[in-house]
């Protein structure tokens, strides 16, 4: 009977395990596009993204818009290390044009849950309220969905070598936008420094009562706007966070190779699963993800006021 007991315990222990091996090994999801369908979320594309291909993720964006009823074209990427495409959607006529970019690709050792498919979904649901509302007059909206940044920002430096960058009202590149209540503009350097986008997303922040932020160069964790900033535009970076986390958060981005950070249940929450395993869909929270896309639509709003008033 004891004996017995002890195996019965062996058995669990191992199948314990080797779940949690198996959750780690394969991280491919569960559900198809008809999850998504079913009900239109955030979350759900979120769920239906992580774990998936590069390839796999962009048919997903461009089914996903498609569903929305949201037009786009595509834009070949190619080059002797690269070969993909971005989806780009263009809203509205006006003759300034404020650019949002979230990438779609993923690194290998992660499913890139919150790594980048959280803040494409939200970009997403954002495209298709803007579709319906229609953006502020004088302003166009770009929403670049790019490809191959983990590779080398690709998508997003194709974008800024080959397209008019004229008339460009400024750049944010959202990442990381899954966990948290609050939200980070940083690389706020050069041509950022006091600009127009700066106080366009810090006050949409304000006006829907979000905490928020701001931050000078993080050195370490580029993103999609160092290829428009490197053109002299005022481009930046933004990311959702638990707004407990903003000190550790400050001194991690500003000092990342402190031996201190080795020890990963003491690095802020965003960093704890960043490039690893650990970044699914269960570390994203629906709530972040709706902060993410009222934060595009009111920036929108708002970036629409400054540019009525300039005239
Ligand atoms: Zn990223």
């Amino acid at each position: 009977m004891k004996r017995a007991k002890w195996l019965l315990l062996i058995v669990l222990v191992v199948l314990a395990f080797s779940k949690l091996f198996l959750w780690d090994r394969s991280p491919v999801p569960a559900h198809d596009f008809s999850y998504y369908l079913d009900d239109p979320s955030a979350m759900r594309l979120v769920e239906i993204m992580s774990g998936r291909s590069n390839p796999e993720r962009r048919e997903l964006v461009k089914k996903a818009l498609e569903a929305g009823g949201v037009s786009y074209r595509e834009e070949a990427v190619l080059n002797p290390v690269f070969s993909g495409s971005n989806v780009v959607v263009e809203l509205g006529q006006g003759r300034d044009v404020l650019v949002f970019s979230a990438h779609m690709d993923r690194v290998e050792e992660a499913p890139g849950a919150n790594d980048n498919a959280s803040c494409v979904a939200a970009g997403i649901l954002a495209m298709k309220e803007l579709s319906r509302i229609n953006p502020p007059e004088g302003l166009s909206v770009r929403f670049l969905f790019s490809d191959g940044e983990e590779a080398g920002l690709h998508g997003a430096r194709h974008h800024a070598e080959t397209q008019n960058l004229s008339n460009i009202f400024g750049v944010a590149s959202f990442e990381l936008c899954g966990i948290g209540d609050a939200y980070g503009v940083w690389d706020v350097v050069g041509p950022a420094l006091g600009s127009p986008i700066v106080k366009a997303l810090l006050k949409a922040g304000d006006n829907l009562k979000i905490y928020n932020g701001k931050h000078g160069a993080v050195p370490r964790f580029g993103s999609d706007h160092l290829a428009f900033s490197k053109k002299g535009l005022a481009a930046v970076g933004v990311t959702v966070l638990p707004q407990k986390d903003e000190e550790k958060l400050r001194s991690y981005v500003d000092d990342p190779n402190n031996p201190k950070w080795l020890l990963n249940f003491i690095r802020p929450t965003i960093f704890q699963t960043y490039h690893t395993s650990g970044d699914g869909p269960q570390t994203v929270d629906p709530p972040a993800l709706e902060l993410t896309t009222r934060l595009m639509l009111e920036t929108i709003r708002v970036v629409g006021e400054m540019v009525k008033e300039n005239g």
